[in-house]
């Protein structure tokens, strides 16, 4: 067991250690949402996958290129890949002499980078802060939030498929018909799902088998999810 603090940060200034939260979960979980809600509450950076390959892909070299047609075909990047961009994007942190911390956002998507990703954060001296948060929910639940989502006709806004958003019949903002509109194709959804079973959670085991998975009913509002992820921050 490790004894309680009373706050996520330590009280001197001189003494901050960075605060590093991993977020996991299954595909339509929410993690983006979060990790966002998170980085402007305590001044984090969002360091996400997505985003930061998206940028890599543009480089124009060979490693961009073959993302492009990789990621295209609905493929992960390898894992190596994966890691020399984190390990890249760590670098150009540490440069930076005042960080309150980050959020890391799809890096752990299967269990050699999980270790990796562990083997990293140790060797950038961020190890002593780590939260990792899992958002559950169920298979079913993960897919109707990407098969059951709408989309405003009118204004373009998204609605997604959970909580008091279900109910909507029309618009909440302006009041125009809302069509479907699935996160993908069904067979690259079913895709998504599979690999979060049979790779990712193997990846979460391994969190747990450590005693660090704070995990988090992700099914309920934005609003609740954030509320038990602060509350699981501050007693931790
Ligand atoms: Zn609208």
């Amino acid at each position: 067991m490790r004894p309680s603090k009373p706050s996520i940060f330590m009280r001197k200034p001189s003494k901050i250690k960075p605060l590093v939260i991993i977020i996991v979960g299954p595909p339509g979980s929410g993690k983006g949402t979060q990790a966002k809600l998170l980085c402007k509450k305590f001044n984090l950076e969002y360091v996400g996958s997505g985003d930061t390959l998206r940028k890599r892909q543009k480089m124009g070299d060979f490693t961009g290129e073959k993302l492009i047609k990789v990621m295209g075909r609905g493929e992960l990047a390898p894992s190596f890949v994966i890691v020399k961009i984190l390990g890249d994007k760590l670098e150009q942190l540490k440069k930076r002499s005042k960080i309150n911390g980050f959020v890391l956002d799809g890096w752990t998507r299967i269990i050699f980078e999980a270790i990796l990703t562990d083997e990293a954060l140790n060797w950038y001296e961020w190890d002593k802060n780590v939260k990792i948060i899992l958002l559950n929910i169920s298979r079913k639940e993960s897919f109707n939030r990407l098969t059951k989502r709408r989309q405003c006709k009118k204004c373009g806004r998204l609605i997604p498929w959970l909580g008091e958003f279900k109910k909507l019949k029309k618009c909440d903002k302006c009041g125009g018909e809302l069509i479907a509109r699935p996160d993908d194709k069904m067979e690259s959804i079913k895709m998504r799902l599979e690999e979060f079973k049979n790779q990712t959670i193997p990846a979460l085991n391994y969190h747990k088998k450590q005693g660090r998975l704070i995990k988090i009913n992700g099914e309920q509002s934005i609003e609740k999810v954030f509320k038990d992820i602060l509350k699981a921050l501050k007693c931790k």
